[in-house]
């Protein structure tokens, strides 16, 4: 099964998101394109399991920067 997700920097709106796959749920996830904080691996769990279940409610970018 492929699923495609949505998951986008919301400072440069690339789609270049380094994943750390062997890392654990609290593992940095940084886009690639700006580095850019987007949270853990455990939010893009989170958000990729709502999107899988087409329960997406969001419409907008799903991560939010604080800085
Ligand atoms: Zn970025």
């Amino acid at each position: 099964m492929t699923v495609s997700i949505d998951v986008r920097c919301d400072n440069c709106r690339g789609n270049a998101i380094s994943i750390p796959i062997n890392g654990g749920d609290e593992s940095p996830v940084d886009c690639e394109d700006c580095g850019a904080d987007l949270g853990t691996l455990a939010d893009i769990k989170t958000l990729v399991s709502l999107q899988v279940l087409g329960r997406k409610k969001v419409g907008r970018p799903a991560f939010m920067l604080l800085n």
